[in-house]
């Protein structure tokens, strides 16, 4: 079985079904992996219903990674990090790893955090690794609702740690922190104005904390930004799950502390099971993702809709000039939609 479906022909004319592609999946097959990534991602219709029938075939084999969030502002290191702990995660303790990417803003590179250099050298070329980009266009809930199913690809083939990288500057972290179990924010070391350079939102949906750089001249300084965060953090409201946030220093490029995040990460782990939170927060994502597409999906046809269209600018020129109310306007176009 294993051998036929490896020798399948990656091919347009040869197209799989979705049985095909979920035991080449199981099996291990990457190639077989990338092309049902990329059928999740695709718009054509044929390829979204196969990629429907393929995640619904792969849902009850998934859930078994630890799905983990990786942000801060580019150049904080993240990439470096993602290379060496993926390499320590494989290295020293067995475990399959697939890194996914979220970079919904960047047009200049195609869209694509990893594919702009040549990053993680190591982990691409290491069988326990797969390494995916970003889809190269797409609005950020199109971008999340395929790293989500990506996510379910992934832990069908066997990938127990799930990294997914974000750049943490936006609006996408929110998003991610509802696809993922632990949410690791990346931080320098500044001068002095510690709590400038990401937003605060971010740090406060952070379960841990990591200064990286912390090395050469830059080790002390560290130091004193571990405080400054252990500091800040007591501020925010506390975590429903009981989980406090850790705040601890590596150095992505010396190995230093990577296996410290892990710990932190494991004991985040056997904390949230055995409350009961972990799985609660799934549910709670599940959730999250259903009504969000919902919206999503009822939204793109209330605008599509060429009734509605027509009368939108109509009475959006009313409300401009005050002569109808927004409100009354809003309610009169959805009445259109409904007829
Ligand atoms: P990203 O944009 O967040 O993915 O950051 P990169 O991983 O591309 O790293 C940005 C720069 O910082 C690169 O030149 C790295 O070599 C450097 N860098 C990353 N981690 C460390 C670290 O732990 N220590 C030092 N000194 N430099 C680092």
């Amino acid at each position: 079985m294993k051998n036929n479906i490896n020798k399948i022909k990656l091919n347009a004319r040869n197209p799989l079904t979705a049985k095909e592609y979920f035991s080449a999946i199981q099996n291990g097959n990457r190639a077989i992996l990338s092309k049902a990534i990329t059928l999740v991602e695709s718009t054509n219709q044929k390829h979204q219903k196969i990629a429907e029938e393929l995640i619904e075939l792969c849902l009850p084999h998934s859930g078994n990674s630890i799905r983990i969030g990786v942000t801060g502002v580019p150049g904080v290191g993240k990439s470096t990090l993602i290379e060496s702990f993926g390499s320590y995660l494989i290295e020293e303790k067995n475990k399959k790893v697939a890194v996914l990417a979220i970079d919904p803003s960047s047009k200049k590179s195609g869209g694509s955090i990893l594919g702009d250099k040549t990053r993680m050298n190591n982990l691409s070329i290491n069988d326990n690794a797969f390494i995916r980009p970003s889809p190269s266009s797409g609005t950020l809930g199109g971008v999340a609702k395929t790293t989500r199913e990506t996510t379910i690809l992934c832990e069908t083939a066997g990938f127990d740690v799930v990294l997914i990288e974000t750049v943490g500057v936006g609006q996408s972290e929110i998003e991610v922190k509802s696809m993922v179990d632990f949410f690791l924010l990346l931080m320098l070391a500044g001068a002095g104005d510690e709590l400038q350079g990401i937003k605060r939102g971010i740090m406060e949906i952070a379960d841990g904390i990591f200064i990286n750089k912390a090395d050469g001249e830059n080790t002390k300084k560290a130091r004193l930004a571990i405080q400054e965060y252990k500091n800040a953090i007591h501020l925010f409201p506390p975590n429903l799950n009981n989980w406090i946030p850790k705040v601890d220093s590596c150095s992505a490029i010396e190995n230093k502390g990577v296996d410290r995040i892990w710990e932190v990460i494991e004991s985040f782990k056997n904390l949230t099971i055995s409350n009961g939170s972990f799985h609660e927060n799934r549910k709670k994502q599940a959730k999250f993702w259903l009504e969000h597409t919902i919206q999503e999906s009822v939204k793109s046809l209330f605008y599509t809709d060429e009734k509605v269209a027509t009368k939108l600018k109509e009475l959006e020129n009313d409300v401009l000039e005050g002569n109808l109310s927004p409100f009354k306007a809003a309610k009169e176009l959805v009445s259109i939609f409904k007829s």
